[in-house]
């Protein structure tokens, strides 16, 4: 079993309103989608570059895990997201090799993906989200 490939990287950003446009201009390509992610007290805004996506995460409040990375770090990358085949068979896999999963069951993230996160502190400070497109 392996990950297929990287799916989308998330970008925290303070304003979407800002950062939309920025992204727009960057890459070429329009912003094809917004969606609030209210479990994680997130809106999200996705762009497609190629194969592979970019994902602009902005904080719906001031308790969420965005709104502590921005606070902490400032903005930029938050996370790799790797597209995977089968996500609960990948988390044993993983949780068996002993990577500490933050989420212990996937759940309903953006852009039609079940999904679950790996604990930086078990994959060099990179925070690490498996998505499987919900068919
Ligand atoms: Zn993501």
């Amino acid at each position: 079993m392996q990950m297929l490939k990287i799916e989308h990287l998330g970008i925290a950003v303070k304003d979407l309103g800002v950062s939309i446009p920025l992204f727009e201009q960057l890459l070429g390509s329009p912003c094809y989608k917004t969606e609030a992610v209210e479990r994680e007290g997130v809106k999200t805004a996705f762009f497609q570059t190629g194969e592979s996506k970019i994902e602009l995460l902005e904080s719906s409040n001031d308790s969420s895990a965005i709104s502590k990375f921005i606070a902490k770090k400032g903005e930029g990358i938050h996370h790799i997201a790797f597209e995977v085949e089968n996500i609960e068979a990948e988390m044993k896999r993983l949780a068996a090799l002993g990577f500490e999963l933050i989420h212990q069951a996937p759940f309903k993230g953006a852009d039609n993906k079940m999904v679950c996160f790996l604990h930086p502190k078990s994959t060099n400070g990179v925070l690490i989200e498996l998505c499987q497109e919900i068919k």
